[in-house]
């Protein structure tokens, strides 16, 4: 079987001429745009647009890495639609304000290049053995030739790290994502099932935006770090086991890459042909990931078991925490809770710990960032590193 190849190529800024030259070099390393975009092929450009937020935030693919993507699949004359389903609901006007203060307006506009409003969506049979028979898709992910995937290199508080296979969850349009959060309440399953939705939507390419990542409280509330980097390859699961590495985290240490690895789609870092730099070399030291989940872990050596586990998850267990001096009220994570676990009363939301499935879409989706996820100091002192 051919080795999987990851391209890792050096970019230092968002300067568009040093992005356009990293992108091109990156893809040409894996044979070029046109071994994955034929001419007339309507290609599907899968951004982060997690949330309404400039470009410098780093909480959204950088416009410079899109227009550089559409630039190539311009030249392999492919037609690039850019597409995501933001978390929230997914609606036109949603649509608009995103795509304008995350810079995707502006590479449409000055590119030509396409962007979705197609908001219906599709139910799509998955083959046997998945944990769902069917998954439901945006129709504009379904009705595309190619799909290339362009995530960013972000921390995620309940997955730890946010890459090539999480950002493919924007392929489920709008609060159904909520759905699959709701029916998935523990982080193993839920890593399944990213891992399978993959594994659906299979992406031709994926080009990684890890220029400027996100360190912390990801994935909108961390702090954006600098990692000079473009990544690419065919294999979604191979790119994140070398992303990994990178910022110093173990397959084993992020569910959906361990679930890959189990499943021989993501192979051991020694089989997997990196292009371009040195991963050592351009490797980035203490970069904060969140601690894992409160779910799984040892306590002095011994596993616990499930019920004893239970009665200390409560305790240890990270949740949301309000801040009730930035918070203005505006209901965003209330309509967007998929257990329906906040009421408004206050100066700021409550959570009822016993619905609460742990899924920080109310952090993820707040857009004054006056969500936190608060980890009791037991848990920090247990999971410290
Ligand atoms: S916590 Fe954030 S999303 Fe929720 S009501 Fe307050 S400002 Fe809005
Ligand atoms: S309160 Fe927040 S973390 Fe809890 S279920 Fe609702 S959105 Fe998810």
């Amino acid at each position: 079987m051919a080795r999987e190849r990851v391209a890792l190529w050096r970019c230092p800024s968002y300067e568009a001429k040093q992005v356009e030259a990293a992108v091109e070099q990156a893809v040409a390393a894996l044979g070029g745009m046109p071994a994955f975009v034929r001419p007339g092929q309507r290609v599907l450009l899968k951004v982060n647009l997690l949330t309404r937020r400039p470009p410098e935030a780093a909480v959204t693919t950088h416009p410079a890495l899109v227009r550089a993507v559409v630039r190539e699949v311009q030249k392999a004359g492919g037609h690039p639609v850019i597409y995501d389903s933001p978390g929230g609901p997914f609606t036109r006007k949603s649509l608009e304000a995103i795509y304008k203060a995350t810079g995707m307006a502006e590479v449409a506009a000055e590119m030509g290049a396409e962007l979705n409003w197609d908001l219906s969506s599709v139910e799509v049979p998955n083959p046997p053995g998945m944990l769902f028979q069917g998954l439901r898709l945006s129709r504009a992910v379904v009705g595309a030739d190619v799909v290339i995937n362009l995530p960013k290199l972000k921390t995620h508080g309940l997955t730890r790290y946010t890459g090539a296979v999480k950002n493919l969850f924007g392929c489920i349009p709008g609060l159904t994502k909520a759905e699959y959060h709701l029916r998935l309440p523990e982080l193993p399953l839920f890593s399944r099932f990213l891992v399978e939705l993959a594994q659906l939507v299979r992406p031709a390419l994926t080009v990684m935006d890890a220029v400027v990542g996100m360190e912390g409280e990801g994935p909108s509330a961390g702090r954006p770090r600098r990692l000079g980097l473009i990544l690419a390859s065919p294999s979604p699961f191979a790119l994140d086991r070398v992303a990994l590495a990178l910022i110093g985290l173990k397959a084993e240490e992020v569910e959906t890459t361990k679930i890959a690895a189990e499943h021989e789609l993501a192979p051991p870092l020694e089989e997997i042909d990196v292009l371009g730099e040195d991963l050592a070399a351009v490797a980035v030291h203490g970069f904060t990931v969140p601690p894992p989940d409160g779910t799984s872990f040892r306590l002095f050596g011994r596993r616990l078991s499930p019920n004893s586990l239970k009665v200390v998850a409560r305790w240890l267990k990270p949740r949301p925490f309000f801040d009730a001096a930035k918070c203005r009220r505006c209901g965003v994570c209330l309509r967007n809770c998929p257990a329906q676990a906040l009421t408004l009363a206050g100066r700021r939301p409550d959570v009822d710990l016993t619905r609460c499935i742990r899924c920080f879409c109310c952090q993820e989706l707040c857009p004054e960032q006056a969500v936190s996820i608060y980890r009791p100091a037991l848990t920090r002192w247990f999971f410290r590193h």
